[in-house]
């Protein structure tokens, strides 16, 4: 990616895009669903903007069970449709991204009075695998209860029939997003974050444009005009339908889901499992980098979208569950290194529990002409972009008399997946790695690093081909070029960023965060002119991150500390 096309924030970005107006098409929201758009957008040949009131993915697309997946559990709610059209994108979505999307082998251990019985499992996970399209080498197996055991030693014996095993795919969710929104910017997209949408300028009834402030620079405030607003804010779609004044037939239903991360030491899972837990539901545990994951919890929420947390219901929920299905994992509240809560953006339907609720999306157009998409999944976000574009494409080719082409992500590599084929990947990794040792990392790190930026490593590793400026002499090696392609490539504002959404330090490695967090804030506050006020506000508001995944709340409405710590020293 050159210089050009990277993601870059100055001061002076909102101006910009206000000097561009006006937009085809204004996306507002930056999780998956919005980076969806932008990309499809941007390569069907609209002129398109994205703004994000956060930073990018910080809402629910960095708050997933970080699985590209059909759903197996959607079969048993008839949800045929559903799986078959997300079971397919997973595919898709590892040959364009092979460097967030790892095929894993999931294990589904089967119980007695559990959620399936041997049967059922054999035939559910076999049309899975039909309906998804899975290639012969990754089709499911069924194991007996010695070759279950031998698999994973830490089951539950007692009831252990057996277990069906069967590939999903690992993702790192906010990664995923950002390589979207990567990609759409080299090919001509625009996208912001920290820029909200505050208020829908509309003329004739119909809306033209939105006001967007920055939320880090407060006193920027413009008008981006555009022929078509897609409202594509997850939890937040019925804020911007009030506001538009359309929030009428269906509306949103939040549901909570909590994860919590404890050392593999602590739990050495050495596969993934998909088990029962005695309520009835079934829930995940996922080895991860030297950690393993568990969730995730799926409870109604009313409470502060922005800062969703982990109760002590919540921790202990999921810490009975490992102890019902892995005895000998004896795990206590202090063995929780972290955890993360998302919201899901759900489609209300009448009398259904959360966990019934289905996950499919819906567009709504309203009298204004503002497209909103809700629902959905992370896994089936080019499908749902699909789906708004070709809408978008339509109601333009009435205004500007022209036809658009249609939809052409498929086979688009997404930004650090530009191998011809995944299968090279695993070659890539070998040469890479070797170039990062060469260049002074451990073999170790530079994996990790190779692993995590795929084909733009390059870029990362560039930073270590010259001395290193005297600013970034308190940094790793490590710290400094990804912290560095970070700020100059992926559009790192804050600490938080980088250490949340950029390296999922705070989730899956809290201790390098706790190392670091002193060193990048000071070498940020040099590189972007931060005065110490404004160094302590960013400094205060990765406390309070640390706070959110490391302390669970007493109940849902605790108040939360993030907003004092952000709201009243913006920058500049
Ligand atoms: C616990 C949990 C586990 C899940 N697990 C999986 C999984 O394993 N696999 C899977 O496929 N799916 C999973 N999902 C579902 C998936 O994560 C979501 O469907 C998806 O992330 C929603 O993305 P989104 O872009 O629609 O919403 P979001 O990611 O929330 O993005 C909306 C964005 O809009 C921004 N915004 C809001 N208002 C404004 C405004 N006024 N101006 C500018 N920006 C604004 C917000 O800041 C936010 O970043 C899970 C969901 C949860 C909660």
């Amino acid at each position: 990616m050159s210089e050009q096309d990277s993601l870059h924030r100055t001061g002076s970005t909102l101006d910009d895009a206000a000097s561009k107006n006006p937009w085809d098409v204004l996306i507002i929201g930056g999780g998956i669903t919005g980076a969806g758009i932008l990309l499809d957008a941007v390569q069907r040949g609209l002129k398109a903007i994205l703004i994000e009131m956060q930073d990018f993915a910080e809402g629910t697309s960095s708050r997933s069970t970080k699985l590209v997946h059909g759903g197996l559990r959607y079969l048993k709610q008839f949800e045929i449709g559903l799986v078959a059209e997300v079971g397919k994108e997973r595919r898709i979505v590892y040959e364009n991204a092979p460097h967030v999307t790892t095929p894993e082998w999931m294990l589904l251990p089967l119980l007695e009075g559990g959620s399936y019985g041997v049967l059922a499992a054999s035939f559910g996970i076999r049309l899975y695998d039909y309906l998804a399209g899975v290639k012969r080498s990754e089709r499911r197996q069924m194991l007996s209860r010695e070759q279950t055991l031998h698999r994973e030693p830490l089951l539950r014996t007692e009831g252990l029939k057996g277990a069906g095993t069967y590939v999903e795919y690992r993702t790192d969710d906010a990664r995923l997003t950002l390589e979207i929104i990567k990609e759409a910017v080299a090919r001509g997209g625009t996208a912001l974050n920290y820029t909200k949408a505050t208020r829908l300028q509309k003329e004739d009834g119909r809306v033209i444009g939105v006001e967007a402030q920055s939320t880090l620079h407060r006193e920027t405030m413009t008008t981006l005009l555009a022929t078509r607003i897609i409202n594509a804010t997850g939890p937040w779609v019925d804020v911007l339908r009030e506001m538009d004044g359309s929030k009428q037939g269906k509306t949103l239903h939040w549901t909570k889901g909590v994860h919590l991360v404890v050392d593999a030491s602590k739990f050495p899972l050495s596969h993934p499992v998909y088990f029962d837990v005695p309520d009835g539901r079934m829930i995940f545990a996922i080895p991860r980098d030297g950690k393993t994951y568990i969730g995730t919890t799926d409870t109604d929420f009313h409470a502060d979208l922005l800062h969703p947390r982990m109760t002590v219901t919540d921790r202990d929920y999921l810490l009975d569950a490992v102890q019902f299905m892995f005895p000998s994992v004896v795990l206590s509240q202090n063995d929780v290194e972290s955890s993360w809560a998302g919201v899901r953006p759900l489609i209300h339907e009448a009398g259904k529990n959360p966990s019934e609720i289905s996950r499919k999306d819906e567009v709504f157009e309203s009298q204004s002409g503002l497209i909103t998409i809700a629902g959905g999944k992370l896994t089936g976000y080019r499908k749902m972009a699909e789906k708004v574009v070709d809408l978008v494409t339509k109601r333009l080719s009435a205004v500007h008399q022209k036809s658009y082409p249609p939809c052409q992500t498929e086979h688009l590599r997404l930004s650090g997946g530009h191998f011809s084929s995944s299968a090279l990947f695993a070659s890539f990794i070998r040469e890479q790695t070797e170039r990062g040792v060469a260049l002074g990392l451990s073999a170790e790190t530079a994996e990790k690093l190779v692993r995590r930026y795929g084909s733009n490593i390059t870029d990362v590793f560039s930073y270590l081909e010259h001395d290193r400026p005297e600013v970034a002499r308190d940094l790793s090696q490590e710290v400094y070029a990804t912290l560095q392609y970070g700020m100059d490539h992926e559009m790192v504002c804050t600490p938080s960023d980088y250490f949340v959404r950029r390296t999922a330090s705070l989730y899956f490695n809290i201790a390098f965060v706790r190392e670091w967090m002193t060193p990048v804030a000071a070498y940020m506050a040099q590189r972007l002119g931060w005065t110490d006020a404004e160094r302590d506000c960013m400094e205060k508001d990765l406390q309070v991150h640390l706070e959110e995944a490391t302390v669970p709340v007493s109940a849902e409405h605790a108040p939360s500390t993030r907003n004092e710590a952000k709201e009243p020293v913006p920058l500049g």
